[in-house]
């Protein structure tokens, strides 16, 4: 099995490095594309104070969180001397359809996924790499942290 784009989800903890090492490797073994991504997720407001049943609007983050996070993952993509990579930071309602996203429009044959990052540390599977494993139109690979 040959893979031809292969897709770093990057999430800037300690255990980013060890992920990204690994996609590059699978994808330098396959002569694929490589390409990462790091999804800054809409931000919910709740405007009730408390109440219940009142409306809650999604607020998009800011532009200093883009570009802070734009900076973040090319020195990531540094450090891991994928420099060639494409790197992309999208807004999404969930890193999960940001990556699905971001699949879909670049036809993407692997992602790579740590097996638990900043969430889910007790658990086998963290809730990223539960929910990408969930619904995924291609293969899925869990890095085990
Ligand atoms: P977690 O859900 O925190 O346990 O993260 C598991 C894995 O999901 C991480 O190792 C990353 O590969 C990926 N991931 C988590 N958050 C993001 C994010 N915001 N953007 C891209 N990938 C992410």
């Amino acid at each position: 099995m040959s893979y031809r784009h292969v897709l770093f989800a990057a999430d800037f903890s300690d255990e980013a490095l060890k992920v990204g090492a690994r996609a590059k490797a699978i994808a330098d073994c396959c002569g694929a594309r490589l390409s990462a991504i790091h999804v800054v997720e809409d931000m919910t407001i709740s405007l009730g104070g408390g109440y219940e049943l009142l409306p809650v609007l999604p607020e998009l983050p800011d532009e200093t969180l883009l570009s802070e996070s734009r900076m973040a993952l090319g020195n990531l993509a540094e450090r891991l001397n994928i420099g060639a990579a494409e790197l992309w930071v999208v807004n999404a309602p969930s890193t999960k359809e940001g990556i699905f996203g971001a699949v879909e429009d670049h036809e993407v044959d692997l992602i790579v996924v740590g097996s638990h990052g900043r969430h889910g540390l007790s658990l086998l599977l963290g809730s990223t790499a539960n929910a990408v494993l969930h619904g995924a139109p291609c293969d899925v690979l869990a890095v085990r942290l």
